[in-house]
């Protein structure tokens, strides 16, 4: 299967505002952000959606979970408070085949969402 988009930033093939990289996770700046903070935070496995997470990857999402973290205390958003948001399939938006989740904050959130 051709890489897709975010499997292209991965490979950094395509520009992106990386704002934290480990050995399996990257976490870069929503070109179009909704927030004042808008990260989305991945595996660099390509992993279609949360629908295909599977027991083998038990410690890669632990991994991501904790690129969350440290990408919420390095914005200065962790004590304030911020939402991770996760699109899954059409119905919901999900626009990029590649499991994201969006880091949002920096601003009062409504909920529930729209
Ligand atoms: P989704 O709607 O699939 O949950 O979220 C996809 C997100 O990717 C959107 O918020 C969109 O703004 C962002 N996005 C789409 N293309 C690019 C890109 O080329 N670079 C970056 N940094 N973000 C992108
Ligand atoms: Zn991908």
């Amino acid at each position: 299967m051709a890489d897709c988009l975010f499997c292209r930033i991965v490979k950094k093939q395509i520009p992106a505002t990386i704002v934290q990289e480990t050995a399996n996770t990257l976490a870069f700046r929503d070109v179009n952000p909704r927030a004042p903070v808008h990260v989305l935070v991945i595996p660099k496995e390509h992993i279609e959606s949360l629908m295909h997470w599977e027991t083998k990857h038990a410690s890669l999402l632990v991994e991501l979970h904790q690129a969350i973290q440290s990408v919420a205390r390095t914005e200065g958003i962790d004590k304030k408070g911020f939402r991770v948001a996760v699109n899954i399939g059409a119905e919901a938006g999900q626009t990029v085949p590649h499991v994201h989740y969006h880091v949002l904050g920096g601003r009062s959130l409504a909920w529930p969402p729209g």
